[in-house]
């Protein structure tokens, strides 16, 4: 049995967040709120927060709620349109604009606007069987309130409209048609990890920047016992702690492993690297104002779906076009060459190999971007923009993403994951998260998962509190309408996400 989460020992901490990304920014603001009296500690080996994966140059910061994202819906066998998973992550995606919402109703972060902006989602597709899709999605998705006000068109004058920088200089007979959304969102998730941080720390938290934890293992009693790098005068220092989260993005699958539970076996990483091209050209910048999400391609993986994104970065419009997958054996952008191999461990060899034969056409693919030349990459953003001129465009090097290979019933041996995998030990006392997708809009979701898996015992004391933070937590939005307008109305106004606010930006 866990000891209860308040000790009386001066050296042990409540809780010990390793990795200031956002997914510990949530966790530690979701718990001061829950139980202001616990001591937390973080661990980040960078110099401040929000600096790997969750940096607002090294994701699309998609506020992901299957507005438009095709992925999330599939065609059935009989022509109709499975909609489950994009209510699903709707669904969680409004857990985290409510905890937002909360935060700043009650003052506790300030300006909204320096992370989310209200931003029209798109899908865009090109001929006659990619259309009859949309249309069904389009008609398929209506009826439900959570993507209610979406439109469909295949009128190229209407098009224009949405558009104007996709349609100028199409020369293409083949068809087109959209569907679009007003109620889609750009968000900084890079600026909302700092601004989470810098709330933690106002709390008491103690934040340790360039301290890289190296191990972490159980003490007898029956703790936690994490071994740190002070990288600036490399000393060693040992904390303890009840409950551990190892929220190192990248680098969680090295720590989950050396924690030596059972759940940590079995489990292996693949690296996807990301590029995106990105234009500052305030003249090219001004046409374009959505996130317009096309298909994959055949044999693409669905994270390599193609966008065309406007970002408000740093008080500035730019646009983002991407991601171009690629493969790197690091695990972290910062990381090392090793961390694939060394990630390869007795009990997941044979995972990882089964995983390598699956996967040849992912392995293809992915080398295959990896070749890309820049002419290469003009070409497939002039499929969204048939007039860029490459001398308006960059390349950015994006995030990381660890996909988690496991064996699972249905996959078998070595089945690659394209989701969040949270692992916590039988008695809840340690929790990781590996995966990366759908990210960081559904922080609050995959958090409270993670309270309910290791705080089982709290939970009843804590239900009015998240109640009161996240009104609709234990409710099916989708199937109490007037539930989520009114949780709606009192988002965007809390969030300002009703207002026009591009003019404040250049
Ligand atoms: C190309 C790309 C596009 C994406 N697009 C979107 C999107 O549009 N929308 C969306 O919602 N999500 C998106 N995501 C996913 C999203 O970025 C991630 O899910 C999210 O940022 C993960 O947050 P995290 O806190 O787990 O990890 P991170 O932000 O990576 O933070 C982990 C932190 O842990 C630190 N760390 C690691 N190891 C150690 C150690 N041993 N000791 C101390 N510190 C350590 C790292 O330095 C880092 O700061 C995208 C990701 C990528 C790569």
């Amino acid at each position: 049995m866990r000891k209860g989460i308040m000790s009386s020992r001066p050296t042990t901490t409540d809780v010990i967040l390793i990795g200031a990304g956002v997914m510990s920014a949530t966790l530690g603001s979701l718990l001061k709120e829950l139980a202001p009296e616990w001591e937390i500690k973080a661990f980040e080996k960078l110099a401040s927060a929000g600096e790997e994966s969750s940096n607002e140059w090294n994701n699309a910061g998609t506020g992901h709620s299957a507005l438009c994202e095709l992925n999330y819906t599939s065609e059935k066998s009989d022509g109709s349109i499975e909609i489950s998973k994009a209510i699903k992550i709707n669904e969680q995606f409004q857990l985290s604009r409510q905890f937002w919402s909360y935060l700043v109703n009650s003052n506790l972060i300030r300006n909204p606007q320096d992370f989310i902006m209200p931003l029209p989602h798109m899908s865009l597709v090109q001929g006659e069987k990619n259309i009859a899709f949309l249309k069904n999605r389009f008609k398929a998705l209506s009826n439900n309130p959570l993507f209610q006000g979406m439109e469909f068109s295949d009128e190229p004058e209407k098009l224009k409209e949405w558009f104007p920088l996709i349609m100028e200089g199409r020369t293409s007979n083949e068809p087109i048609a959209a569907t679009k959304i007003d109620s889609g969102t750009d968000v900084n998730f890079g600026a909302l990890t700092r601004i989470l941080f810098d709330h933690l720390q106002s709390k008491d938290v103690e934040v340790n920047y360039k301290h890289s934890v190296e191990d972490i293992k159980r003490t007898d009693d029956d703790l936690w016992e994490v071994k740190v790098h002070d990288i600036d005068n490399g000393k060693i220092e040992y904390h303890t702690a009840k409950f551990v989260f190892i929220g190192g993005g990248g680098g969680s699958l090295h720590l989950l492993q050396k924690t030596g539970i059972p759940q940590s076996k079995h489990i292996g990483g693949f690296p996807v690297s990301g590029q995106f091209m990105v234009c500052s050209n305030p003249e090219v910048v001004a046409q374009h104002h959505a996130k317009v999400y096309g298909k994959a391609k055949v044999g693409a993986p669905p994270m390599s779906v193609p966008h065309l994104d406007t970002r408000f970065i740093d008080n500035k419009k730019s646009l983002l076009f991407g991601p171009f997958a690629g493969f790197s054996p690091k695990f972290l952008k910062t990381g090392s060459l090793l961390d694939l191999v060394t990630s390869v461990k007795s009990d997941n060899l044979l995972t990882m190999l089964s995983a390598g034969a699956k996967e040849l056409p992912l392995t293809k693919y992915l080398i295959q971007q990896v070749i890309l030349s820049d002419e290469k990459r003009m070409e497939e953003l002039r499929e969204f923009i048939p007039n860029a001129k490459s001398e308006d465009w960059e390349i950015v090097i994006a995030g990381q993403r660890v996909q988690v290979i496991k064996d699972t019933e249905t996959g078998g041996k070595g089945t690659l994951q394209f989701g969040t995998e949270v692992v916590t030990d039988a008695d809840g006392s340690i929790a990781a998260l590996l995966g990366a997708s759908p990210g960081a809009s559904t922080a609050v979701h995959v958090m409270l998962e993670i309270m309910e898996r290791c705080f089982p015992e709290h939970l009843t004391e804590w239900e009015p509190k998240i109640k009161e933070m996240i009104p609709s937590y234990g409710v099916s939005l989708s199937e109490n309408p007037e539930i989520y307008q009114e949780i709606q109305t009192f988002i965007e106004q809390t969030l300002g996400l009703s207002e026009k606010k591009e003019l404040a930006f250049s």
